[in-house]
């Protein structure tokens, strides 16, 4: 039974929900003010691995991703831009869906931008004044009240002591110091005179939202029995998700949040990975280098709980680890499984099949996952001489289970070749009748020349010859 480690326990906990049952995951989206970075890549591929991996399980899922499309950060950019916040912001998601396109994520059910929230934001504010969660500023803006919320701290458990009554600290000017904006008030801020800034009308006058608010509006409007698993950053834990939490108890008591998942920082030059302190490497350009079935594998091979401290060493040995495993299949896949097996070699399926699970089930024991490919392509190596109908039965289980991790879903010879560091004999060999129809064509013998462009294609690779070079493509 598949156990997941959850933030608000501090336990693993069994994934205790009916297959009947839609399950709703909600993951905190990016603020869309810059290109996404590996921080990024790394928290989204893990829950598209989550997904993936659920929905292999039999489960049904509603994937709940939200854009926050308007913030101090966007504004200020746009304004820098000299460009209006809705383009900047249309066109940053823009570039944000081609780089998570491009990784191979599975794209949300539901992907709402904040600014598509206001109306329900608006309607959840009013809602926490009404019952006293929330309370209106001298300079205009709307707080919550977190003396007034009895799970305040619950999730992170920093400021548990707030409800101790000897306890001070937190108040300044009779204001509690951690009590958070909801809704901004326009008309009384700096922006004022900024002819770019964005606001809404509400109760409390020209303003918009808090950061925190939008994510309990958008969870409670499109995960309508609750939230299952609630995911993000660990960075997210303080004060975003406790802040989320509180809002969302405080709005519907009944709203259940079951699990929260935090998936470890990135840490690039001993610093966390992060725009704002201008330290990361964007996604696109990794792909520029890499394969993006390079960058899940090298990011699977860290358990999403622990801090992935980012070496390039360790994305050149994915990609050589990749390299080896799809030169097995391509070295076995094409032969179709028509024979019987025995019962040993069901048996030794079987204790693949098995390890493959109970590291799944084991809270996303992925780094595992990433051995087992590995031990098992190697296997495959060592018995495809002797047997090769076990051989062609655990390449199908090996490309299965990479498949479920979004992994091994490429045309091995294309995979190959992509990564030319490391040829296999066959990509080195279509490489060199290439470089050889190339100089046929050079010295003018044509007959050759197509010969050997006919002997590519039934390999699988098509010519295209432009006015001073040859371009190739697989079939
Ligand atoms: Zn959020």
């Amino acid at each position: 039974m598949l156990k997941i480690f959850n933030t608000l326990t501090k336990m693993k906990e069994k994934f205790f929900f009916s297959y009947k049952k839609i399950i709703n995951i909600y993951v905190c989206g990016v603020t869309t003010y810059d290109f996404c970075h590996i921080g990024h890549a790394r928290t989204f591929l893990i829950f598209d691995m989550l997904i993936r991996y659920l929905q292999n399980i039999g489960y049904v899922t509603n994937y709940v991703r939200n854009i926050t499309d308007i913030d101090d950060k966007i504004i200020n950019r746009a304004i820098n831009n000299n460009e209006s916040v809705k383009n900047f912001s249309l066109r940053m998601i823009s570039e944000m869906k081609k780089d998570f396109f491009s990784l191979g994520l599975l794209e949300p059910n539901y992907e709402p931008k904040v600014t598509e929230s206001i109306t329900d934001i608006i309607s959840i504010i009013k809602k926490l004044i009404n019952n006293k969660y929330a309370y209106i500023e001298k300079n205009g803006d709307v707080l919550f009240s977190i003396k007034n919320c009895s799970k305040y701290g619950k999730l992170s458990r920093r400021l548990i002591n707030i409800h101790d009554k000897k306890n001070t600290d937190f108040k300044k000017n009779n204001v509690f110091i951690k009590d958070f904006v909801l809704w901004k008030n326009f008309l009384l801020k700096k922006q004022t005179d900024k002819k770019d800034s964005v606001f809404w009308d509400s109760p409390w006058g020209l303003g918009r939202p808090g950061w925190h608010i939008e994510c309990s509006a958008i969870h409670q409007r499109y995960c309508l029995d609750g939230v299952d698993i609630h995911g993000g950053g660990i960075d997210l834990l303080f004060p975003h998700h406790e802040n989320e939490l509180a809002q969302s108890c405080c709005i519907n008591s009944d709203f259940p949040i079951h699990f929260w998942m935090h998936t470890g920082m990135v840490i690039l030059n001993n610093k966390k990975v992060s725009k704002s302190l201008n330290n990361f490497i964007t996604i696109r350009s990794l792909l520029l280098k890499y394969h993006p079935e390079v960058i899940r594998y090298y990011f699977l091979s860290t358990h999403y709980r622990h801090p992935l401290y980012y070496n390039e060493n360790n994305l050149i040995i994915s990609q050589k680890i990749l390299n080896r495993i799809y030169t097995v299949i391509s070295d076995n896949y094409l032969i179709l499984l028509t024979d019987v097996l025995d019962f040993k070699d069901k048996k030794i399926r079987n204790n693949f099949k098995k390890k493959f699970y109970n590291a799944m089930n084991d809270d996303f024991n992925t780094p595992k996952v990433c051995s087992l490919l590995y031990d098992l392509s190697r296997y495959i190596n060592m018995i495809y001489k002797n047997n090769r109908i076990l051989a062609r039965a655990l390449v199908s289980d090996l490309i299965y289970f990479g498949n479920i991790l979004g992994l091994l879903k490429t045309n091995p010879e294309k995979f190959l070749f992509q990564n030319p560091s490391i040829y296999s004999k066959k990509m080195n060999f279509i490489n060199k009748l290439i470089k050889l129809r190339m100089y046929y064509r050079d010295i003018k013998k044509w007959e050759l020349a197509d010969k050997i462009r006919n002997k590519l294609l039934n390999l699988g690779v098509k010519i295209q010859d432009t006015k001073n070079n040859s371009i190739y493509r697989f079939l």
